[in-house]
């Protein structure tokens, strides 16, 4: 995986941009879903509790990138964290997604079925934060399941407490943003905390999932040895489920993005790390026995 694939799930939208990653997205946008409508604020508040309706921001269909096999990735509108090095801040707001009725996703997985179980690929719901409707995520995830379809679940785990167990046995493969290792670098790279990531990995881990790490590294933000040492530390805890870890180099794709929203951008200057800042970090990563990309 070189290193641009490796940052993509978070610099999707930007990375669709370019001429490489063009030729691999067979489409995209929101093309394909009729919206609700007749649907008042109520009945839509009622459908997305219950997860007839999800609120999406775009979704595709990709190769070898938000996990194993040809992939559709499905994007979540809405985020309760705002990372500094966010690359989809207009993924934060859930109404500004398109309300998608439960039966068109699953209508859509079905039509790719075969073609997911021929390259052994699946469904990937991202964000946003995927587990801010996990009524509409996990009951498209059985629903493919029971198709033979693989599942897996973008999420930085913070909203560990949204999904239940049996929500969980639904999930075959977890992209785990572990963001930081000490709880006030988290709390400063996100706005929010970290043990709920730790919790999540660790029930996934309980429950035989396999995860897939991600950590964004920003110099003078993540990349401080103590901290990665601890990022390390914690995903021992996970044991065998972690398969390898992506260390994902910043880079400045989704600046346009926070000029576009107006929202002030902290890394407005940020260069991104240098070659032996990411050796020195995998090389970490790998002192503690994990496969790192
Ligand atoms: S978790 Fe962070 S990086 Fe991901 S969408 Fe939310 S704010 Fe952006």
């Amino acid at each position: 995986m070189d290193e641009r694939t490796a940052f993509r799930s978070t610099t999707q939208h930007m990375l669709k941009e370019s001429k490489t990653y063009a030729s691999q997205t067979l489409m995209g946008g929101l093309s394909g879903f009729e919206s609700p409508i007749g649907l008042d604020r109520r009945d839509r508040i009622r459908a997305l509790r219950t997860g007839d309706i999800g609120f999406v921001h775009s979704w595709d269909i990709n190769t070898s990138v938000d996990g194993p096999g040809t992939r559709m990735t499905v994007f979540m509108s809405g985020c309760p964290l705002r990372c500094q090095y966010c690359q989809n801040p207009d993924t934060w707001k859930m109404r500004d997604g398109k309300p998608v009725y439960l039966e068109a996703m699953v209508k859509k997985v079905e039509r790719y079925a075969d073609l997911f179980k021929a390259t052994g690929g699946g469904i990937t719901f991202s964000g946003g934060e995927s587990m801010m409707q996990p009524a509409f995520v996990s009951r498209v995830f059985h629903e493919a399941k029971a198709m033979g379809v693989h599942t897996c679940l973008d999420t930085s785990g913070f909203l560990n407490r949204n999904y239940t167990d049996e929500m969980i046995d639904d999930i075959d493969l977890c992209l785990l943003d572990v963001k930081s290792g000490d709880p006030d670098t988290y709390e400063r790279v996100t706005g929010g905390i970290l043990q709920p990531t730790i919790d999540f990995g660790q029930r996934l881990a309980a429950r035989g999932k396999k995860i897939w790490i991600r950590f964004v590294l920003v110099p003078g933000l993540t990349d401080d040895e103590e901290n990665v040492d601890k990022v390390a530390r914690i995903c021992l805890t996970f044991g065998d489920a972690v398969e390898h870890i992506d260390v994902l180099p910043f880079h400045q794709l989704g600046r346009p993005k926070w000029h576009e929203l107006r929202i002030p951008y902290p890394l407005e200057d940020q260069k991104g790390p240098s070659k032996v800042c990411k050796d020195r970090v995998r090389e970490q990563f790998e002192s503690y026995g994990f496969r790192v990309y």
